[in-house]
């Protein structure tokens, strides 16, 4: 098979009988064969049903529907473990990123070479305050800790090579760096396209202001894992070391000014308690934090979730 399309939902009825007509009739015409893998992610409107009558005319297209509202990574998760194409193409819902592209990324990676061929949103229709001016902060702070050179990270419109599909475990909120997460895993030949974008045409945004700082976090957090989630001691043994070592100095410090100067005061300034309890206490959040995270990443069922309902997949 060419091609696995996978699109996750939320509450997106009204967008995919228009969606799918127009994914069907750009890959007919370029002669693909293909499968549209829908994930439903806990929807309460009829999106569900909308999917089953889709799925009725051409069952190319089928459907996994979740028990509650998982999130957007988990329903990347579950495409990306059910596709069979040779080029997996993941894509919203809401018609704001055009079929049209398909056949172009999928060139990317079966002519260029690419692992991974990015959507680049460069004329973007949303809101310029809510969306575009803080995702141009998201993508610096990405594009330095990652040192992958894309523009959009979080462009829902990507290509990938099926093994970094495969390869690779998305959850939490980390669909905003899958290019980091693969990079990671080894895949270095990521590439990147301008696409079309669309305003929403149908609903409204699935994502509130949470994303601002859940989108930080986890960017932090990726970039930990991949260094050091193998060999966390190297990082929490510098670090702690480091601090021992400042401590220590302090105290030292401390005593022996206690002994030469006779009106030692630097203990009644209210700020030196202030700093010293910040920093303790920004470390320890942090470093819990981190470890939670290791913990988390081994439990085993970090990746599971409770499937209601398929259509055309076992
Ligand atoms: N989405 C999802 N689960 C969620 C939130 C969003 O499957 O918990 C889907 C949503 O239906 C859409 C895509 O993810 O297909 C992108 O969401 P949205 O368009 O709301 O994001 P925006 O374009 O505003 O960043
Ligand atoms: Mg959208």
């Amino acid at each position: 098979m060419d091609l696995s399309i996978i699109i996750p939902l939320l509450n997106e009825g009204e967008s995919l009988p228009e969606l799918s007509a127009w994914i069907e009739r750009v890959l007919t015409e370029n002669d693909l064969s293909y499968e549209v893998i829908f994930i439903d992610d806990g929807s309460t409107d009829n999106s569900w049903n909308v999917i089953g009558n889709i799925s009725q005319k051409n069952n190319c297209f089928k459907g996994i529907k979740f028990q509650r509202n998982y999130g957007k990574s988990a329903a990347l998760n579950e495409g990306f473990k059910a596709a069979k194409g040779d080029v997996v193409i993941t894509m919203d819902a809401d018609l704001q990123d055009s079929p049209d592209e398909i056949p172009e990324l999928r060139k990317m990676i079966i002519e260029g070479g690419f692992d991974i061929v990015s959507g680049w949103k460069k004329k973007r229709y949303d809101n310029t305050l809510t969306k575009n001016i803080p995702s141009k902060i998201f993508n610096a702070a990405a594009r330095l800790s990652s040192g992958i050179k894309l523009h959009d990270f979080n462009c829902g419109l990507k290509a990938y090579k099926r093994k970094v599909v495969k390869s690779i475990e998305v959850f939490g909120e980390m669909h905003r760096y899958i290019p980091v997460i693969a990079k990671g895993a080894g895949f270095k030949k990521i590439g990147e396209k301008v696409v079309e974008h669309r305003a929403r045409k149908y609903g409204v945004t699935k994502f509130g202001w949470e994303r601002f700082v859940n989108g930080f976090l986890d960017l932090f957090t990726i970039s930990f894992v991949n260094k050091f989630g193998k060999r966390p001691m190297h990082f929490f043994g510098l670090w702690g070391t480091v601090f021992f070592l400042i401590g220590l100095a302090s105290v030292i410090y401390l005593i022996v000014s206690k002994f030469i100067y006779t009106d030692f005061s630097l203990t009644n300034k209210p700020a030196f308690y202030i700093a010293l309890t910040a920093i303790l206490g920004g470390m320890q959040l942090f470093l819990s934090g981190f470890v939670a995270e290791l913990v988390a990443r081994n439990a085993a069922e970090r990746n599971v979730y409770l499937i209601e309902d398929r259509i055309g997949l076992s």
